[in-house]
């Protein structure tokens, strides 16, 4: 079966990893650290705090904006779900905002809409969780004027857009946003094995997020609640959490990081091939927003309904017997059973709805070879012949 993502390790990689396992630390020594430092300057962020997953990342930066029980959290409902469990993990309760139908992103104009009724009703969310969906920069600077206009701030769930850019500049400097959170699961951009981070400009937000990711512990007398008694006291000041990533995951992802060029350079010419193989096929290519730079994490057409009778669910177990390991991201969030109780009406998400109807993810990832590419889109001719 042809993935629809997967890692690329090559022998550099190896050695990283085989270097720190030789070394004194497994964890807590000098590579989480190394491993941060490349991830802010790549992303042109002050501040990097690399956690266990990009899961943990968006709890504690939930936890760092304030985000408790009785507050609302708001994010696209095209997404995986962990961009909304954060909410509940703080005690915090969940509303959607339905997609823009070019981009797949959270619609700044619809977000502006339900902002009007929820000041009206008094419910405005105090976080809302913005999606690079696919690796496609969301439009930040209307979202970030609301969050002026209307107080609250904003998460960029950047997991998909590693190397993204927007107006020119890399996603995770934090131009638009307080936090942005970043994944390193082997289907990402680049991996850690499991790992995420959190990325702000402001080193309150940072230092918070890194007491939150080591059980709330600070060995900083100037942080401490009451003068140490002597220099083996270390103080909780907080309720933490174990989130740290450890030495071994860091070197991978550093090594990763070096690479990364050259896995965007790879997607981007997978997906130039795409755009031109499957331009006469009835189904809607995806394409790049004005201003924006795509890292092309993933690779989702969607179905002409105008143009052809096969459903999504046909093409899909079509791929599947061709060995082709397409995918559908996401079934909105709102439909999960676990959701159900929140009595979230599909009928509000019309855009969410109709790109979930027609969404297939096709394969997408440095390593994939110009023969499994053209065996996926032989595939795609055919079912859809
Ligand atoms: C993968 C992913 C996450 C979760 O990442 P983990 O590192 O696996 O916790 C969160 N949000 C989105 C949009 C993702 O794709």
């Amino acid at each position: 079966m042809i993935p629809y993502g997967r890692q690329s390790i090559d022998e550099t990689d190896i050695a990283a990893v085989e270097a720190v396992l030789r070394s004194d630390f497994l964890t807590q020594g000098p590579v989480v650290p190394n491993f941060e430092a490349r991830l802010a300057e790549l992303c042109q962020s002050q501040h990097a705090v690399a956690m266990n997953s990009a899961t943990s990342a968006l709890h504690v930066a939930c936890l760092a904006l304030g985000l408790g029980p009785g507050d609302w959290l708001w994010t696209s409902p095209i997404t995986f779900v962990a961009s909304a469990n954060c909410a509940r993990y703080c005690g915090a309760k969940v509303d959607f905002v339905d997609i823009d139908p070019q981009s797949f992103n959270l619609d700044p104009k619809a977000l502006a809409q339900k902002l009007v009724t929820a000041a009206q009703k008094g419910t405005l969310p105090k976080v809302v969780v913005v999606v690079h969906m696919c690796g496609q920069p969301c439009d930040m600077a209307p979202i970030h004027q609301l969050s002026q206009q209307y107080g609250f701030r904003v998460i960029e769930d950047a997991s998909h857009a590693l190397g993204a850019r927007y107006q020119g500049e890399p996603v995770g400097n934090g131009k638009y946003s307080d936090i942005t959170v970043l994944s390193f699961h082997p289907v990402k951009i680049a991996t850690s094995a499991e790992g995420g981070a959190a990325l702000t400009q402001d080193p309150e937000l940072a230092h918070t997020m890194t007491l939150l990711r080591s059980h709330g512990i600070t060995r900083d007398p100037q942080r401490m609640a009451t003068p140490p008694e002597g220099d083996w006291e270390y103080q909780q000041i907080m309720l933490g959490f174990n989130y740290r990533m450890t030495d071994v995951h860091a070197a991978l992802g550093l090594s990763q990081l070096r690479r990364l060029e050259s896995f965007l350079a790879r997607r981007r010419e997978w997906v130039r091939r795409y755009q031109v193989e499957l331009a006469d096929l009835p189904l809607e290519l995806p394409t790049e927003s004005p201003g924006c730079e795509s890292s092309w994490h993933l690779y989702v057409v969607r179905l002409n309904p105008q143009m052809t009778s096969c459903s999504r669910a046909q093409l899909f177990s079509h791929m599947r017997q061709q060995g082709i390991g397409v995918n559908v991201h996401y079934m909105p969030v709102y439909r999960q059973p676990d959701y159900r109780a929140f009595g979230i009406l599909a009928e509000n998400f019309p855009h969410a709805e109709n790109y979930y109807q027609r969404a297939l993810s096709l394969p997408l990832y440095p390593d994939l070879t110009q023969e499994q590419q053209d065996a996926v889109v032989l595939a795609l001719h055919e079912g859809l012949a």
